[in-house]
């Protein structure tokens, strides 16, 4: 049994004499006798005893040190002006001769009894506390992640630490996120590499709290020691977040102290905070995932399925939006309209299949040959269409004879013999008299589609009627 740590001041023989046969008789105290209140005060600030017994005329040098103590006061001199000198002090109890050893027994228990009473009652109501402003938080927002971020910040608040996160976890792909640090709101959605986590890793295998006090003696923390100690990491505190049996994510505290940081009431609070969070924390994964689902469908809405370029939906999209902005302030527009040259011949010597695979091949040499501000898209079947926002005439017509010579120079993996292609290419540039809208933009680089097919292929026909 680890015996409880009294610290005695006590200068007086006779009173010693007691103090010393009492604490023979009483087994469970660990008595540190102190004649000097300097080192008496050095000894309570480093060692911090359950109880402290001060010989009263001694009180005045010492009793603004023993204020965060319980303690008893033992009369010597004049009983009337003894205890009002205790009284004066604010000590917890005092005694007075004859001294009882009973007296002081029962007096010492429940002092310390006292104390330990009100400091359960303290962690009682600071956790409850906690949790009542963790479910708050919750019923207060409708966003998982906002939720997520608070609920961080509240134990940050309340345990001091260097680094709190929310982790969530994903089985199916073996990863971890940081969806929620209290340092930054937006610091979200960062893919942690589990390996250098092991602590992380053992609380989802063991769906246990796991606890590092230090991270240089803890043989868990061996591979990635040498990284934390360099970010000033002493020790780790990981909580899992379990949602129907399922660790779905964890709490995980850092913190730049080591030994003894985490207390069990800490442990059991962040288990209550953990609890709480489940729900939040899993209402975010669904919420991920349809953000995830509404991207990926917003995609799919623009994409051309055969060759994964956008598709004309996209594209008149951004024509309407481009030609009313290059109206506007009186700049240069270009559209091209690209149409592979005798492609039915393509489908009739090698199938549809090859014909589909040329095209897929087509469309990735376009994108390669197009500019970051050009809009290239299907436009349907073998027809492809540019759009070239402030670009004049000249840069049109270069950009065109660049991509005419780079499909004629180009040798098509997807047919045998690796044979090459010719294309056609009408183009119509704003300003000019005739375009007054979009559509006319398209309809004359078809016109001059339909010119450049007519004479012969494999050429670039500027619009100029
Ligand atoms: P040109 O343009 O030089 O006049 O000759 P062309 O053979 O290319 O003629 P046209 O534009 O009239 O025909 C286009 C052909 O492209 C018809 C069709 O078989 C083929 N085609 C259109 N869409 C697809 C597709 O998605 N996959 C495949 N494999 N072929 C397609
Ligand atoms: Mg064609
Ligand atoms: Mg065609």
């Amino acid at each position: 049994m680890i015996k409880k740590e009294v610290a005695v001041l006590v200068q007086n023989d006779v009173l010693s004499e007691f103090l010393q046969n009492f604490f023979k008789n009483i087994k469970i105290y660990n008595p540190r006798y102190y004649k000097s209140a300097q080192s008496f005060i050095r000894c309570i600030t480093r060692k911090r005893p359950l109880a402290v017994i001060v010989e009263e005329p001694l009180l005045a040098v010492v009793s603004d040190k023993i204020t965060r103590f319980p303690s008893i006061a033992i009369v010597t001199g004049d009983i009337k002006k003894g205890v009002e000198n205790a009284v004066v002090h604010h000590v917890s109890r005092y005694i007075y001769k004859p001294y009882l050893e009973r007296d002081l027994e029962y007096k010492l228990e429940s002092i310390i009894l006292g104390k330990d009473l009100i400091e359960k009652m303290k962690n009682e109501m600071q956790e409850l506390e906690v949790i009542t402003c963790v479910t708050q938080l919750i019923s207060d927002s409708l966003d998982p992640k906002e939720i997520l971020f608070k609920i961080v910040e509240q134990i940050a608040k309340i345990m001091h630490v260097t680094r709190c996160s929310i982790v969530r976890v994903d089985w199916i792909h073996k990863n971890a996120f940081v969806v929620a640090t209290f340092e930054d709101p937006n610091l979200t959605g960062i893919r942690l590499n589990l390996k250098k986590y092991p602590e992380i890793t053992e609380a989802l295998i063991s769906k246990k709290p796991v606890i590092v006090d230090d991270i240089t003696t803890d043989p868990i923390m061996r591979k990635v020691r040498d990284i934390l100690m360099q970010l000033g990491i002493r020790s780790i505190l990981v909580i899992p977040i379990i949602f129907r049996e399922k660790v779905i994510g964890t709490l995980l505290l850092r913190t730049s102290r080591k030994g003894q940081t985490f207390t069990g009431n800490e442990i059991k609070l962040l288990n209550a905070i953990a609890n709480a969070s489940a729900n939040a924390l899993y209402n975010a994964f669904l919420f991920e995932q349809a953000e995830d689902e509404k991207t990926r469908l917003e995609k799919l809405a623009i994409t051309d399925y055969l060759t994964g370029i956008y598709n004309i939906r996209y594209f008149y999209h951004r024509i309407i939006e481009e030609f009313s902005r290059c109206q506007r302030y009186s700049q240069s527009i270009g559209c091209l309209m690209v149409d592979i040259d005798h492609f039915k011949k393509i489908n009739d010597a090698y199938g549809h299949k090859t014909g589909d695979r040329v095209l897929k091949e087509f469309a990735q040499l376009l994108k390669k040959h197009s500019r970051k501000s050009d809009v290239l898209a299907r436009y349907g079947g073998e027809e492809f269409i540019f759009l070239l926002p402030q670009t004049p005439l000249k840069g049109v017509l270069q950009e065109a004879e660049r991509i005419r010579k780079s499909v004629k120079d180009h040798k098509f993996k997807s047919m045998k013999y690796k044979r090459g292609l010719t294309v056609s290419i009408g183009i119509s540039v704003y300003p000019h008299k005739k375009i007054t809208t979009h559509d006319d933009l398209i309809t004359y680089a078809d016109d001059a589609l339909f010119t450049a097919k007519e004479s012969g292929r494999d050429r670039v026909v500027v619009y100029s009627k």
